[in-house]
């Protein structure tokens, strides 16, 4: 068995591990990033891309408009075009009381500063044309969010990340994590490979609660199995990504630079556990899901599908924070958020581990939380 040490080990080579790392690393620690098969194996390749600041809860919507910043300068600081572009989020409400809950997120947002209003059937025509309004009341719109591309974004920070002589393994599993006196002090790998390391983060999205197993901690994160589509390349006809909470409703955007629609639904009811396998349900749904919203879509054919998972906390909300083992950190549960939530979480988590403390405070994100509080725009 070799041994190795660093200052920090990262478990996990999705957009959390990835942005946590550049962060770890911008800020002089060595770090060292292990992933059990390959960057962005996990959810992160399997996502549609979208960026919202749009949520009901404040700490959320902080972050998230600490990341859309991250997002926009992306390219100045880490060095890479991620494909950023703010065509915005339109949430449609098809009834009163989803009128009524998107107008309480839509107080707590605006008092956090968020560009965002609730705009007429009419209006959401405008904002996206051909729109059906048949039953519609009108839509929540921020025109700031947006999408970026997934596979750039933590490709962009792993490869800085190397730059800032850090390390990343891919194809090392993490078997086991050694504890001393409530401490923790190495992780052993499926090669044989023990890296010692004063601080070891578990990114491990959809495995986190295997990973938090490993050093007697429960990470109540559990998998529910979400399905997407793109379909062929076609001409410009949708500015932001459209949401439809209808249990029969979907979320879709184009890419604004290939013409790709992109999208998916949360399927009622859920299908739990760590799933890639694609239906035929879906593959017949949601294509009419989405040409009932936008009726211009019906000979814009489907190039493929698959599945990934959403790795859902108990609130819906991130579990982010130290853990009962000093040393020993958890980032993970981003509840289907993560790609978004990544940079922010990315930059307040390596604060926490270097100073201490993070200038965004995240301690309702901590793992011993009561779970209570459920995201109403999830
Ligand atoms: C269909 C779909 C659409 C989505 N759309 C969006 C969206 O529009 N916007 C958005 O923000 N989010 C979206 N999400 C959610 C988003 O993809 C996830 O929240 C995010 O990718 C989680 O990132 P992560 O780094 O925590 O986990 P992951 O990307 O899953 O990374 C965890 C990594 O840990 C590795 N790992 C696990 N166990 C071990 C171990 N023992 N040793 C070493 N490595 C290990 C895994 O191989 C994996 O690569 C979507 C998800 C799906 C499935």
């Amino acid at each position: 068995m070799s041994r190795k040490t660093a200052d920090a080990v990262i478990v996990g080579g999705g957009i959390i591990g990835a942005a946590v790392g550049y962060h770890l690393a911008k800020a002089g620690f060595k770090v060292t990033l292990l992933e059990k098969k390959f960057p962005c194996a996990g959810s992160t390749g399997r996502c549609i891309g979208g960026i919202r600041a749009q949520f009901s809860h404040e700490l959320t919507i902080k972050v998230m408009l600490l990341s859309i910043k991250l997002f926009q300068n992306f390219k100045e600081e880490v060095g890479d075009d991620i494909e950023w572009y703010a065509g915005g989020y339109l949430f449609l409400a098809f009834d009163e009381e989803r009128k009524r809950s998107f107008l309480k997120a839509i107080e707590i947002q605006r008092q956090c500063g968020l560009d965002v209003a609730f705009v007429s059937a009419d209006e959401c025509a405008r904002i996206v044309p051909g729109l059906n309004t048949e039953g519609l009341i009108g839509g929540a719109w921020c025109p700031t969010d947006g999408q970026a591309n997934p596979f750039k974004v933590t490709f962009g920070y792993l490869k800085r990340m190397r730059d800032l002589g850090s390390k990343v393994y891919t194809e090392t599993e993490v078997v086991g994590i050694n504890i001393n006196k409530g401490r923790v002090v190495s992780v052993v790998t499926n090669r044989g490979d023990e890296f010692f390391a004063p601080v070891v983060l578990n990114a491990a999205g959809p495995w986190a609660s295997e990973v938090g197993r490993m050093a007697g901690v429960s990470v109540p994160v559990t998998p529910d199995r979400h399905e997407a589509l793109v379909t062929e390349a076609v001409e410009r006809c949708l500015d932001p990504m459209l949401v439809d909470y209808r249990s029969d409703g979907c979320y879709f955007l184009q890419h604004y630079g290939t013409g790709h629609i992109i999208g998916c639904y949360t399927p009622v009811p859920l299908v739990p556990g760590y799933r890639l396998d694609s239906s035929d349900e879906f593959i017949t749904e949601m294509p009419r899901r989405m040409i009932r919203l936008l009726p211009k879509l019906s000979s814009v054919k489907v190039l493929r599908q698959w599945a990934g998972s959403y790795e859902m906390s108990p609130d819906g909300n991130p579990i982010c924070g130290r853990t009962s083992i000093e040393g020993y950190f958890v980032a993970a549960g981003m509840s289907g958020h993560g790609f978004m939530f990544g940079p922010a979480i990315g930059k307040l988590m390596a604060e926490m581990i270097t100073t201490g403390k993070s200038t965004i405070d995240l301690s309702e994100f901590r793992l011993d939380r009561s779970f209570t509080k459920s995201e109403a725009m999830r």
